[in-house]
């Protein structure tokens, strides 16, 4: 294991009707609290109403901010951040998914500084402070609700970048299973691929000596692939939702990677293929990550066998690890399409012709992935697989 220290301070609040302890938890001293939202999910089955009523009760001055875009857009960040400077907001609730978190947690920073937020993405500018936040998570997917991380796009330059600061970690974040329950069947299925993909993120890493770790990520693995099918088949499983809402936070909350570093490459990838085509975040996953797999299964076979082993229950008796390797690859996108995720680009109509665009993005800030180390070829070859 490498050094480490943890601290994550986020107070999770979890389970059926949490909303009630939603005033108990907004910090002494706030009057003006702006509620940001998405393209008005939480209007159409309620949780707007019942979040914006607590507030009022509990004589809170509410404002809201709603038209957060799937893939957050740099633009509508800084609308948010123009409206608490204008307005002198003191706190944001997220009501949302992981774009709604995301687009406010820049927003808070961005509310903070005196310029475009576009130079806290990008690293240019660390901030100084930020207005507090907190969240009512409304879907499983990115563990947002838990972690200081932000994915923002820049859609005049096609740039899609992640960042984070302490300062943008949730306050509190209230996770009510109910609330996802009107998640349609294909965001529910994007949200249980990002969350795997985190955890095979985090899977893959160089350093030695971590089981614990490895063994914390295969048994969440696991129950998000006993869990996933019966969901899809039941989308108004208490029982369900509650074990993937659950699984979702642990994946990206940084349990799952202390002591190591993780590859991250394939979440990189995506990110340049949605800056270039704005598809769900997860959808690119869901096509990425089998190729980034076979691309390096020879970096390292064995680890890829404990995966399909230990996970994917293949049998490895008389094979090569390779063998093992592939197979266990094979299971996963299997495992993908049957839950009803795209397997290729062309599912989402993209051909090779912006090919080099998507590449010259992903490298914009040079060779990158920690399992493997990742050069303008690979980069090409992982999304020529997946075309
Ligand atoms: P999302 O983009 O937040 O939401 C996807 C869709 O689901 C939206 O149309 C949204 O509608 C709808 N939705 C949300 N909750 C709903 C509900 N309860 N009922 C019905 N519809 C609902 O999806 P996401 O997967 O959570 O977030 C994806 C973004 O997060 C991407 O930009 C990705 O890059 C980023 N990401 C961040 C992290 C991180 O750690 N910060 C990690 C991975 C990915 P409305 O807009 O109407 O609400
Ligand atoms: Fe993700």
């Amino acid at each position: 294991m490498e050094n480490f220290t943890f601290h994550n301070p986020t107070k999770l609040v979890f389970g059926r009707g949490q909303l009630e302890n939603l005033p108990n938890l907004i910090p002494d001293g706030v009057k003006r609290v702006l509620i940001v939202y998405g393209g008005g999910s939480i209007k159409r089955n309620g949780i707007f109403a019942n979040v914006d009523k607590k507030l009022k009760d509990n004589d809170y001055e509410v404002f809201e901010f709603g038209g957060v875009e799937p893939n957050p857009r740099l633009s509508t960040v800084n609308k948010g951040a123009d409206f608490c400077k204008e307005n002198n907001i003191d706190f944001l609730l997220a009501v949302g998914g992981g774009s709604v978190i995301d687009a406010t947690k820049t927003i808070a920073s961005a509310a903070k500084y005196d310029g475009d937020a576009w130079d806290l993405v990008t690293k240019k500018v660390t901030p100084q402070d930020a207005l507090p936040l907190g969240t009512v998570l409304t879907l499983a997917a990115t563990g947002s609700e838990m972690n200081a991380g932000a994915v923002i796009t820049n859609w005049e330059t096609s740039e899609k970048y992640g960042w984070g600061s302490p300062f943008s970690y949730p306050k509190f974040s209230i996770l009510d299973p109910v609330h996802t329950y009107s998640v349609p069947k294909d965001q529910t299925i994007y949200g249980i691929v990002d969350m795997m993909s985190h955890i095979f993120e985090q899977y893959f890493y160089r350093s030695t000596n971590a089981p614990v770790q490895d063994r914390m990520c295969e048994g969440v693995l696991k129950s998000v692939i006993e869990t996933a099918p019966k969901l899809i088949n039941n989308l108004d499983s208490y029982e369900y939702r509650e074990t993937i809402m659950y699984a979702g936070t642990v994946a990206l909350n940084g349990m799952l990677q202390m002591g190591t570093r993780g590859d991250w490459a394939s979440h990189n990838i995506e990110h340049a293929v949605s800056a270039v085509y704005d598809i769900p975040h997860a959808g690119g996953l869901a096509i990425i990550f089998p190729n980034w797999m076979r691309h390096n299964v020879d970096v390292d076979p064995s680890r890829f066998k404990q995966l399909a082993v230990r996970v994917f229950g293949v049998d490895p008796s008389g094979k090569s690890d390779k063998q093992v390797a592939l197979e266990g690859i094979d299971r996963l996108s299997e495992f993908w399409t049957a839950l009803g995720a795209p397997s290729r680009l062309a599912d989402y109509d993209i051909d090779e012709s912006k090919i080099d665009t998507m590449v010259d993005r992903a490298m914009k800030n040079g060779p990158f992935g920690n399992f493997n180390n990742l050069h303008h070829d690979d980069v090409k070859q992982i999304l020529t697989m997946s075309l």
